[in-house]
């Protein structure tokens, strides 16, 4: 896959291949195999490198059926199993394919409630991608039904303006309304944290009747998909419609409350009366690696960088109040999507140089493929098998330089992957004034803090049942604050069980 093509000349060739394909009486799985992946379209390199805008532009209407041709249809479902939501893949391309785009929608939202965020930053390749027929046919899960960016064709076109007017099913937000409500039950949910798990969670208790308050620390809802995920992969007017649509259900969202602080969960459980609390809070404690220079002026967590950017519009050194700090060469440590985004951030933050500091290869690195190949079109340079030893400072204390150290690979490590072998005496020195340093994040400790009822491993992940129970009654937890740093999917997954687990706790509670 490789943005070579103009949008333009990719969507005709989409059109063309649709009426040719539409002509045909019917379609074996051999012709639909002979179907060609539609290449995403996207923003120049060059031009998007300079703006916040979204690089990927979303399929035209005939790319997403032509694409949706390219389902086997197989007995075997093996996508559905590869979806944390299991959503009945097979069945919304099947729909897609006959331009039911309504139908389509439905099938998603029927286990899915964030199908424009999802579409566009889950790691489908890792997931349902890696498990289509298609892709296992041409043994490569880049090959496979771009399912995706199917949703989020599927999921935009709802959104947009021009299709509501011209809906031939009658009101463009059918399909995305969000299912009935069943009669109030009486009991009162409170959740910790409005990013993707609570969001999900809190639709679900809704829908069950339940009435949820969720309170956010922020002073916006959305989680990371708002403050740490930049514009130009997910524009936040999408994932503040997304949470809007919570409103509809009568979900109350309260800003600017930090449970821990505001008031304590055992305070929202006594005093203030709620029946069961979800604890979606996250993981957003950054990581340093403790070498000499971390505390020089310069040096950033990614998420400081990418939160003062996004929720502040720091990119904007014109006009933010509180602008990024200047800087013309940034060097970034890690090799995951924060530090794609950290990266990428930095070049349209003004940046001359950005480079990339990651310890083992590109083939180990946990960011997806999509987004390291995007890193490099915008002129992100990598510093593959090189990892930091200590930042220098200048008499003022401002970053000058990084020093490094060159890696081998060994053998596999715990992980699976290839495990660095430092290089003794390979030490070099990289000019630099900014460095951010994006090696994951951990859980806040301030709600277990707070709450010593709740029972945490060591990394302080709060411990749950299959059911999302923790070890105090009533509360549940799921997200990153139970994985660790982990996906919008699969924490929009342990929403869900959350929500059954809380329905079924509250089911046995006497009112
Ligand atoms: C830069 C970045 C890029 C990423 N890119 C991707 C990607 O491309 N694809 C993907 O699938 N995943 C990605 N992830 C991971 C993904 O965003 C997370 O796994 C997901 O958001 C976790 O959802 P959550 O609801 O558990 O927590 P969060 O999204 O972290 O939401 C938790 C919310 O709880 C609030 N909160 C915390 N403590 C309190 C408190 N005490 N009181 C009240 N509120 C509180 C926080 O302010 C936050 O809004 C990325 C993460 C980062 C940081």
């Amino acid at each position: 896959m490789s943005d070579t093509k103009t949008p333009g000349a990719l969507r005709d060739a989409a059109a063309a291949l649709r009426r040719e394909l539409e002509a045909r009486p019917s379609l074996g799985p051999k012709e639909r195999r002979a179907i060609p992946q539609q290449e995403m379209p996207a923003q120049d390199p060059r031009e998007r490198r300079g703006n916040m805008e979204e690089v990927a532009l979303g399929y035209s209407e005939d790319q997403a059926v032509v694409e949706s041709l390219r389902c086997l249809g197989c007995a075997s479902r093996p996508c559905v199993a590869g979806c944390p939501v299991s959503i009945d893949i097979p069945r919304f391309l099947a729909q897609a394919a006959k331009a039911d785009f309504d139908g389509a929608l439905a099938t998603i939202r029927a286990a899915s409630m964030l199908p424009a965020i999802c579409g566009r930053v889950c790691p489908q390749e890792k997931q349902c991608m890696a498990a289509c027929t298609v892709g296992r046919i041409e043994k490569d899960p880049e090959k496979s039904v771009a399912i995706g960016r199917v949703e989020r064709f599927l999921a935009d076109r709802t959104r947009s303006a021009a299709d509501r007017t011209r809906s031939p099913a009658g009101s463009p937000r059918a399909a995305s309304r969000p299912a009935p409500k069943a009669p109030p039950t009486g009991k009162r949910v409170a959740i910790v944290g409005s990013g993707p798990s609570g969001l999900t969670a809190a639709a679900d208790l809704a829908r069950a009747g339940h009435e949820v308050t969720v309170f956010e620390a922020f002073h916006k809802p959305g989680g990371v998909a708002v403050y740490g995920i930049p514009e130009f992969r997910l524009p936040k007017a999408i994932v503040e419609e997304e949470a809007r649509s919570l409103e509809e259900l009568g979900v109350r969202v309260v800003c600017d409350f930090l449970v821990g602080r505001t008031r304590t969960i055992r305070e929202l459980m006594g005093e203030d009366g709620f029946d069961a609390v979800y604890v979606a809070s996250g993981a957003g404690l950054p990581k340093f690696m403790g070498i000499p220079g971390e505390d020089l002026v310069g040096v950033f967590s990614a998420n400081e960088y990418l939160t003062r950017s996004n929720l502040m519009k720091a990119y904007d050194r014109g006009r933010a109040a509180t602008p990024l700090y200047a800087a013309s060469r940034v060097a970034v440590f890690g090799g995951g999507n924060v530090a794609m985004d950290a990266a990428r951030t930095a070049l349209r933050a003004g940046a001359a140089e950005v480079r990339v500091i990651y310890r083992r290869t590109e083939a180990e690195m946990p960011a997806r493929a999509e987004e390291i190949r995007h890193a490099k079109e915008e002129g992100v340079i990598f510093d593959f098998l090189a990892n930091p030893l200590r930042i220098l400072g200048d008499e003022e204390g401002r970053v000058r330089a990084v020093e490094c150290l060159r890696y081998g690979l060994g053998e596999p490590d715990a992980s699976g992957r290839a495990r660095p072998v430092p290089l003794p005496g390979s030490e070099y020195l990289l000019e630099a004034d900014a460095c951010v340093v994006a090696l994951g994040n951990e859980s806040n400790p301030l709600v277990t803090a707070t709450t010593p009822e709740l029972a945490v491993n060591g990394r302080g992940n709060i411990l749950v049942d299959g059911s999302g129970a923790t070890s105090m009654p009533g509360v549940f937890a799921g997200g990153d604050i139970v994985q660790g740093a982990a996906t919008v999917i699969l924490a929009m997954g342990d929403g869900r069980r959350a929500a059954r687990g809380i329905g079924a706790y509250l089911a046995r509670e006497p009112s």
